[in-house]
């Protein structure tokens, strides 16, 4: 539980890019594959299901987690067989995927993650409950604290029972709603979405998660190449957050290598992660999604020159690589 002034937690638990890499050379930083938590009012959302997921799940316990996919890449969703609390009849999880995907999240978790032959357990043979749904850009998520059956039934309408049946012993579930209901409870937290194009083949969401007292956010932002000038649309989304976790895969000079070309990748280099942070006037920017290759010594030096490039560049911005198993409180 967040006490005295904090409202929102997030906590590093795989800050690695495309696969794991564990060993040696990055044991500071980490070597798990995409994911972070953001603890907020009596809410535990999960961004992203990379190996990281394997150590979350070991170290926190709760009934309801939400878990928002960035997209559908190997690196975003692979550690969720090893999610523990899959396995939980007493948990329920919710997950959000983006709508613009060519599959949806519920046919990849029943026939590639859970499923034969690639692995022994089939998804209907999970014993947590589930709730699987699709987002688009014209909705956002109100996290909502829903303590009673009276709660339940101003919320969903006609389809409580229906939820109900799902999860009988129902506490601080959320719900995606699309209009405003004077009998809906206060919500804890909104979350946003925009489109972001840059990432092959289906592009990527990027969610905003602002805390409903303070208005403190949290912009989530993997997966993105740079465009000339900056993404303004990300840039207009992220205004004034309180954190940006931005992606850096590459070195500037990985970036605008001629030999092996990385171009077109759908990442960006720590520099243009820098003047999005910069132009969207961010409090903190987070680096992360590391190349695999990159390690602790690289992803420091790429940190300490982010910091010198936005002194450089006049901000106030204060720029940290993400680390596997810290957090910060704001
Ligand atoms: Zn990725
Ligand atoms: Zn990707």
């Amino acid at each position: 539980m967040l006490v005295n002034d904090i409202y929102m937690k997030l906590t590093f638990w795989g800050v690695r890019g495309s696969i794991p890499v564990p060993g040696e050379s990055t044991v500071k930083f980490g070597g798990n594959t995409s994911c972070y938590s953001i603890e907020t009012g009596k809410h535990f959302i999960i961004l992203d299901a990379g190996s990281g997921i394997r150590n979350l799940g070991k170290e926190i316990s709760r009934k309801v987690f939400i878990i928002f996919f960035s997209h559908l890449h190997h690196d975003h969703h692979q550690g969720l067989p090893f999610f523990k609390w899959m396995y939980s009849p007493d948990c329920l999880i919710n997950m959000y995927s983006p709508l613009r995907m060519n599959r949806s999240l519920s046919s990849i978790l029943k026939t590639e993650l859970f499923d034969s032959p690639m692995f022994p357990v089939l998804l209907n043979d999970t014993k947590s409950k589930k709730i699987i749904e699709e987002v688009s850009t014209t909705e956002s998520i109100r996290l909502l604290d829903i303590h009673t059956k009276k709660d339940l039934k101003a919320v969903f309408g006609k389809k409580w029972e229906e939820i109900n049946e799902i999860y009988p012993s129902l506490e601080n579930l959320h719900t995606k709603v699309h209009f405003s209901h004077p009998k809906l409870p206060k919500e804890t937290a909104v979350v946003d979405v925009c489109e972001n194009l840059s990432h092959p083949q289906n592009g990527t969401f990027f969610y905003k998660i602002t805390e409903h007292k303070t208005g403190k956010k949290i912009v989530y932002a993997t997966d993105t190449e740079p465009f000339k000038g900056g993404d303004f649309n990300l840039i207009k989304f992220s205004q004034g957050a309180d954190i940006l976790i931005h992606d850096s895969q590459f070195t500037e000079k990985q970036y605008y290598s001629r030999g092996f070309v990385v171009q077109g990748f759908g990442h960006s280099d720590y520099k243009s992660a820098v003047e999005v942070g910069f132009a969207a006037g961010v409090k903190n920017l987070v680096l992360t999604h590391f190349d695999p290759n990159n390690s602790d010594t690289v992803v420091e030096k790429m940190e300490k020159d982010a910091k010198a490039y936005a002194k450089e560049l006049g901000a106030k911005l204060n720029v940290i690589a993400a680390r596997e198993g810290t957090s910060l409180e704001i």
